[in-house]
């Protein structure tokens, strides 16, 4: 997977994207608007290295200004999935009678 794009999280976003945890919350609609938030982020979303103690930037979660401190958010996006093809050895392989591997049968003496 590689980074997708970043931006700002607020705490009570941060929490839910980090552990699933909604108990910090404490309010019913605020915990909807959370949750909310974070299904539009996806199954990829996680906490970076950055953070700051204080911010009016908006989470890019919950779209709230609060004053209040701000942990990076990252977004994987999937990359393509691991190919199993023929290693670039294999010619040479086949070539000089040795060990040759192929995709549909794996290694063949
Ligand atoms: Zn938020």
């Amino acid at each position: 997977m590689k980074v997708a794009w970043t931006g700002w999280l607020c705490v009570d976003c941060a929490m839910v994207v980090a552990n699933g945890d909604t108990s910090g919350i404490g309010d019913v609609g605020r915990e909807a608007e959370v949750l909310a938030g974070v299904e539009r982020l996806g199954p990829h979303a996680c906490i970076g290295d950055d953070s700051q103690s204080f911010s009016w930037i908006r989470c890019d979660c919950c779209l709230t200004r609060l004053a209040g401190e701000r942990l990076e958010l990252v977004v994987l996006e999937e990359s393509t999935p691991l190919v199993t093809t023929e290693p670039a050895w294999a010619d040479r392989a086949r070539a000089t009678g040795r060990v040759v591997w192929t995709p549909e049968d794996g290694w063949i003496d």
